[in-house]
């Protein structure tokens, strides 16, 4: 079992040869707590996440999570300590069954047969569409099918915190409340959520607290509902 903590990012930078995307950024993600970012196209969000997964390479500063130093950890073992990651993009494989995209959320797990099968069978019971369509192949899911199972996919590891990269992009109005149901599904089981997206309006009802990125830095932080009021963030993001 993973023990619940807190993550904590303290001056973690990115750097893509000489471009920094990602500057010395700090935040705190408690357990339960919903916390976003949001920021213009290039703003340093995904590198913020991929660099959380050990996807992309740090180039400073400290992650921590439950009392666990992750700032040199590999991504499969950021997902044995408990942190589920949902990439921009999905990134299902369209050629393997549902069932099986599942089964590789679990992979990294090396648990027994009879606890992927609990795993699974809770991804069933959140997504009941993906239980219907288990032999089928993902690719011939729709756009917000495909969302929920890459969000299944991150669930079958039984993650403490999950890091969601723009679950919204390319989904029309009606999906994006699906998606915001859930996100707070997600929340009522107690994980804790770190969401990045463009849409500023479903990120503000879908968190607690939010950091407003640009530039790679954060330029601003407050409570989602201190933020959705802001004169500038509802001018620049809100296009209020
Ligand atoms: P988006 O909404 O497009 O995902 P973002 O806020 O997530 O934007 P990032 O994708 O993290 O921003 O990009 C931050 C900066 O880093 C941008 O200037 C981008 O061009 C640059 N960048 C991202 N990935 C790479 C890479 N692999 N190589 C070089 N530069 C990169």
């Amino acid at each position: 079992a993973t023990a619940a903590g807190t993550l904590t990012v303290e001056d973690l930078s990115v750097h893509y040869g000489g471009v920094c995307a990602v500057r010395s950024i700090g935040f705190t993600v408690a357990p339960g707590q919903a916390v976003g970012i949001i920021g213009a196209n290039g703003a340093g969000k995904t590198s913020t996440l991929k660099a959380l997964m050990g996807l992309v390479p740090r180039s400073g500063g400290r992650i921590g999570f439950g009392g666990t130093d992750l700032t040199r950890i590999r991504a499969r073992d950021v997902v044995r300590h408990g942190i589920g990651y949902v990439p921009e993009g999905r990134h299902v494989f369209p050629g393997l069954a549902v069932e099986k995209n599942l089964l590789l959320g679990a992979y990294a797990r090396s648990w027994r047969g009879e606890q992927t099968r609990q795993s699974l069978a809770e991804v069933y019971e959140l997504f009941p569409v993906l239980g219907e369509m288990r032999g089928r192949l993902a690719g011939a899911l729709s756009g917000g099918q495909q969302q929920m199972l890459a969000v299944g996919r991150a669930l079958m590891a039984k993650p403490r915190l999950m890091l969601l990269d723009e679950p919204s992009m390319g989904l029309s109005p009606k999906l994006v409340e699906d998606i915001l149901a859930v996100l707070r599904r997600l929340r009522e089981d107690g994980l804790s959520l770190l969401l990045v997206e463009q849409n500023a309006k479903l990120t503000f009802e879908a968190t607690s607290d939010c950091l407003v990125m640009e530039n790679g830095e954060v330029a601003m932080t407050g409570t989602s509902a201190e933020l959705r009021d802001d004169v500038r963030v509802r001018r620049i993001y809100l296009g209020i």
